[in-house]
Order: C-alpha cells, then sequence, then structure tokens
C-alpha cells in the first residue's frame, strides 16, 4: 500500500450499538455455546460460540514466514497459496480460486486470488479480505511477517471461527486472500500494484456481485505488538470506521484503534471507487511504532504479538453482527 496523505487529529467516539449475533438470536435458541467476555465495560456477549485465537493466528503467519519471502511467481508464493487453501478445505470449506494472468513491468505473472464463502442467514454479502504476498526486494531478504503474514493469519483464524459456531452469521461472508498487493517497481496501481483486488473487483461487477455488498472489512499489517491503527480516511467508509470504532472502544481495544487519520491506497480501493462500503484496518507504517521496519528485513515474527491479532479478529467478529 501507499500513503496518500497523513494528518493527525482528534476524533470523537460515538456510541456503540454492536451486539453480538448470539444475543440477537437468543429469543430464538438457547446460548448453548455462547460466551462472554470480559471488557473494561462490563462482560459482553461474543458474536461466536468460539473466540478468535491469537496464538492460532500468529501460528499461521509463523508457517508463512518460514517459508521465506513470498513474492508473486515464486515457489514460496505457490506454498503459501497451497498452505491457504489446505487451511480452508481442512474447515470444509468451498474455496473459490480466481486464476489470472497479471501484466506488470516485468512481464505476464500468474496470480490466484482466493474465495473462501461462509453461508449466512441472509444473501447479502460482506467481504473480508486481505493480502497474502509479500514485496519483492532482491537486495535484501523479505520475509513479510507483518506485511502479507498477519492478514493471512487473521483470515485463516477468522474462518476457524466462523465455520466453528453454531449460528450462522447475519449475512454470507466471503473470506478473500488477495494476491499481487504489491508493487513490482513502483507503486501505480492497476499497472504495477493491487493486481488481485483490481481484478476481482472489475470481475464482480461484470457479474453483479458488487451490489449485493454489504461491507467489505480489508485488514492489512495488523498484527505489529504495538498495533497503531487510525481511521484509514482516504477511501473508508465513515460509517464503516465508525461502527468499528465504537466496536473496538466497547471491547476496551482503544489501544490499538487509536485517535488520528490517515489515508492509504490499498486493496479496498477498486471496490471503494466502485462504491462498495469498504474500511482498511492497517497500521501506522507511516510513523507509528512499525514504521521502523515497513518494507524491512526486519519485518519479521518477533515485531508480532497474538492480543494485537486477537483484538483486530475479535472486533471484526464482533463488528459483524451490526453491518
Ligand atoms: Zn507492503
Amino acid at each position: 500500500m501507499r500513503l496518500k496523505s497523513h494528518i493527525t487529529g482528534a476524533n470523537r467516539r460515538g456510541v456503540y450499538l454492536a451486539v453480538g449475533w448470539l444475543v440477537l438470536c437468543m429469543g430464538l435458541a438457547p446460548a448453548r455455546s455462547g460466551r462472554s467476555i470480559a471488557t473494561p465495560h462490563g462482560r459482553l456477549q461474543e458474536a461466536s460460540s468460539i473466540a478468535f485465537d491469537g496464538e492460532r493466528a500468529l501460528e499461521h503467519v509463523r508457517r508463512l514466514v518460514a517459508l521465506g519471502p513470498r513474492p508473486v511467481g515464486s515457489p514460496a508464493h505457490d506454498r503459501a497459496r497451497q498452505y491457504i487453501i489446505e487451511q480452508l478445505r481442512a474447515l470444509n470449506l468451498d474455496i473459490v480460486r480466481d486464476d489470472f494472468t497479471a501484466q506488470t513491468p516485468l512481464g505476464p505473472i500468474p496470480m490466484t486470488n482466493i474465495i473462501a464463502p461462509v453461508a449466512g442467514q441472509s444473501d447479502d454479502l460482506i467481504i473480508i479480505g486481505g493480502h497474502y504476498d509479500t514485496k519483492l526486494f532482491t537486495e535484501f531478504t523479505f520475509v513479510g511477517a507483518n506485511d502479507g503474514g498477519s492478514s493471512t493469519g487473521a483470515l485463516l483464524e477468522l474462518a476457524r471461527v466462523l465455520t466453528s459456531g453454531e449460528q450462522r452469521p447475519p449475512h454470507e461472508i466471503w473470506i478473500v486472500f488477495f494476491d499481487g498487493e504489491e508493487a513490482l517497481v513502483r507503486w501505480d496501481p492497476p499497472r504495477d500494484a493491487l493486481y488481485g483486488s483490481w481484478h476481482l473487483a472489475e470481475q464482480w461487477e461484470r457479474e453483479g456481485i458488487l451490489s449485493r455488498i454489504r461491507a467489505f472489512i480489508l485488514l492489512d499489517m495488523i498484527g505489529d505488538r504495538h498495533l497503531t491503527i487510525r481511521r484509514e480516511t482516504g477511501y473508508s467508509a465513515p460509517w464503516l470506521i465508525t461502527l468499528i470504532w465504537d466496536t473496538a472502544a466497547r471491547l476496551g481495544y482503544s489501544e490499538y484503534f487509536t485517535e488520528g487519520t490517515l489515508a492509504v491506497q490499498d486493496d479496498h480501493l477498486p471496490f471503494a471507487r466502485k462504491g462498495v462500503p469498504s474500511i482498511d484496518l492497517i497500521t501506522d507504517f507511516a510513523t507509528g511504532p512499525f514504521a521502523p521496519y515497513w518494507h524491512t528485513a526486519e519485518d519479521t515474527l518477533d515485531k508480532l504479538s497474538p492480543r494485537s491479532l486477537k483484538a483486530v479478529g475479535d472486533v471484526v467478529l464482533q463488528a459483524l453482527a451490526s453491518l
């Protein structure tokens, strides 16, 4: 992704409205397995019967990082894709592969978006996505623990949670692993960067899918231990920002969902410009604590924390009830 501009400023929190969907459905079915979690504001019903496990998410990242650098077209990138597909199939998800060949400054490169649909109570769609490629660097070893790894690990753990509940989520959810987010030479989407998301947004527009999407939640670099997510104001929908920040405050995660704003071009851009309400949850890679490690050899596993991954996972799951 690339920073559009960076502005800091205070924003007031709104009133929290989100309620876990299990709570909503308690009148219909006994909450046999619903758990409650402690927050600074009292106990709150979990949005699903199984909680998001930050350690599990981090273990996925560990396995991806162990593959080494995973730029598009590399053998390690193929293995990362295979790992994602195997994990999703183990959850009995019928995955959809979106294979295409991207025209890049380095020539044509095959790429694959991976889509894992989770059935819901309505046909409306929620997209939760993130990229699984890592940026190509030849001058140093770049394993992308946070950049490419963290979102992938979180999405795989979200898939486990969303398929393990006794209650279907309110809306159909498609978990999307985007390929080719990173620029190969110089950031210039869609000529160089955002290959996968651009391709999918165009395809879904032709197929009439975009109009079914109620919200698109993008995760990108959400695992650093001093996670500092600011409101992304370049392309994110204001009502989605309010919903997510109110949810985070209610869950006691304002430490991670902080004040201030930043504007970023990321995989939500092609969807947002086609009218899909979108939000990018991304650490402040420009001025936050992770900034010294971004796109360097230091984006390694030791910079991550399972608590950060869980904070984002919990907030996304809880917010689903209000979308
Ligand atoms: Zn990057």
